[in-house]
């Protein structure tokens, strides 16, 4: 029967998407690249502007996608091609090897104490941690499987002296795992799936501030991106929430948040990325719970809190935390060869006033870039977002029948925006799939013949 659903992308908004599908009672294929499910939201502390912790409302809803034997997970998987129409696409799949059988691996995690091979820049922790050659993505991942990373580890891509010798090197994990689920020889595989209609959830990367080099991103020691702050002020980061800077692991006692990095400027993205100016906020706050003396300062173009509980919580920064909040668009950030603090100059666009000040730590607010280059049929805006068949009246539908988009990929946005989207998509997917079940029922009963 030809009524399941594709959802690609197994973020905040896709995971939701699946579970209302799949309470629906319809089949749901959820396509991954990544080992786990979780996307943006499994990186994050708290969550604005309630300051709820993110795992504890995300870790259910990721536990739950388990539970629905009617949601096929295909992880570390990409789709290839897309041909069909509504009603019937047929879909084709690249799952990528993990080099361990998922069916016998239980998550104790021995292989990744066993392996060798520790200076493997973690991804969860932005590389600001290692792991080994064969990890599990983050402690709450689902599923929580192992992976090897072949590009690091010494069985699948040894040194060069190794391979001209033939030699076979390392073999520690498959000696060590209980369950034998080590897999050297896996390869990738093709699966075809036929689906009704497809909901695209492949949400957002974080812009590359390296791009601006007035700001010297990935030379300044104590210079951070805000996803990095995130990882950094986690009980599950780097310092296990310890916020300390990389030059000398002190705390920091001044730090600045720059917003705008990468949006709203015409030489990079013109448009708002809608979370940053919440986000850099709750950051001060927390750095202001873990650090009490700690002194925040935000340099924002305006401040753009148009969401519900979102201005009070700006002004519980303000008053509570006493976060500083400063109008100035910021020119340049120059490091202090001695001490590694950080020079920001700025214009304070309130004063007409070029202006400098010191800290030890800074944090770049960028913004977000939609995951949008896909193999789909799906026209994108000139930002590259996907594009939508009308923003007012049908927000969740691409130009393209029976193909939806929710999340970050649709444009900036927050979790709760995110997740609405996708329950809607899902309503709307789920009437093209129970229709086109209810065709294929009637097409059976007619003995394969097609009568309306
Ligand atoms: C630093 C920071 C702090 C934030 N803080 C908050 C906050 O406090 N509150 C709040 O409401 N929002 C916050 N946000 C925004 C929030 O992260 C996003 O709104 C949310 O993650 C969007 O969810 P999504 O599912 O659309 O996308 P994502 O979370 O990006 O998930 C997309 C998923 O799709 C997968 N994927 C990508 N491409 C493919 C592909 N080709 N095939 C298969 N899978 C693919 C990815 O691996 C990922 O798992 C913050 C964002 C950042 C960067
Ligand atoms: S040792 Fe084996 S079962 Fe345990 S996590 Fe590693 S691969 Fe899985
Ligand atoms: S074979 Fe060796 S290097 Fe490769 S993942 Fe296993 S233990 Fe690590």
């Amino acid at each position: 029967m030809n009524g399941s659903v594709l959802v690609v992308g197994g973020g905040v908004a896709g995971i939701q998407a699946a579970l209302d599908l799949a309470e629906q009672g319809i089949e749901v294929f959820l396509v991954e690249k990544a080992p786990s499910i979780g996307g943006k939201m499994a990186y994050l502390d708290k969550t604005f502007p309630t300051l709820d912790c993110a795992s504890c409302i995300l870790a259910p809803k990721m536990a739950a996608v388990l539970r629905y034997p009617n949601i096929k997970l295909l992880m570390n998987s990409e789709v290839e091609d897309v041909t069909g129409r509504a009603g019937n696409f047929v879909v084709r799949v690249l799952k990528r090897p993990t080099y361990v059988d998922w069916t016998k691996c239980n998550g104790c995690g021995i292989c990744t104490q066993k392996c060798p091979v520790k200076n493997v820049p973690d991804d969860y922790n932005l590389g600001l941690s290692n792991r080994r050659a064969i990890y599990i993505m983050f402690p709450q991942a689902v599923p929580k499987k192992a992976v090897i990373d072949a590009r690091y580890c010494m069985r699948l891509n040894p040194p060069e002296k190794a391979k001209k010798e033939g030699k076979t090197l390392c073999g520690v994990c498959e000696r060590h795992c209980p369950t034998k689920a080590i897999e050297y020889e896996q390869k990738s595989e093709v699966i075809e799936l036929k689906v009704a209609a497809i909901i695209v959830a492949t949400g957002m990367e974080l812009y590359n501030a390296k791009n601006i080099p007035e700001y010297g991103y990935g030379v300044y020691q104590n210079l951070y991106t805000n996803l990095e702050f995130e990882r950094l002020v986690s009980a599950t980061g780097p310092s296990g929430g310890e916020i300390l800077r990389r030059s000398d692991g002190k705390h920091p006692k001044k730090i600045a948040w720059i917003q705008c990095v990468g949006s709203r400027d015409v030489r990079f993205n013109h448009y708002c990325s809608a979370y940053c100016c919440m986000a850099a906020t709750k950051q001060a706050i927390l750095a202001k719970e873990h650090l009490p003396e700690v002194q925040c300062t935000v340099y924002y173009m305006d401040i753009r809190a148009f969401g519900k509980g979102f201005n009070e919580f700006l002004e519980r920064a303000k008053r509570e935390f006493g976060v500083r909040y400063i109008r100035g668009k910021v020119v340049r950030i120059e490091e202090l060869a001695d001490t590694k603090n950080l020079r920001v100059v700025y214009e304070d666009t309130a004063e007409s006033y070029l202006r400098v000040e010191e800290y030890d730590m800074v944090v770049l607010s960028v913004a977000i870039t939609p995951n949008s280059r896909l193999p789909l049929p799906v026209e994108l805006t000139s930002d590259g977002f996907v594009k939508l068949k009308d923003p007012y009246l049908d927000p969740v539908s691409t130009t393209v029948e029976g193909i939806f988009v929710v999340g970050a990929v649709a444009g900036a946005k927050d979790i709760p925006d995110s997740v609405t989207e996708a329950s809607a998509a899902a309503a709307r997917a789920a009437l093209i799939a129970k229709r086109s079940m209810a065709r294929e029922v009637r097409v059976l009963a007619n003995g394969g013949v097609l009568n309306g």
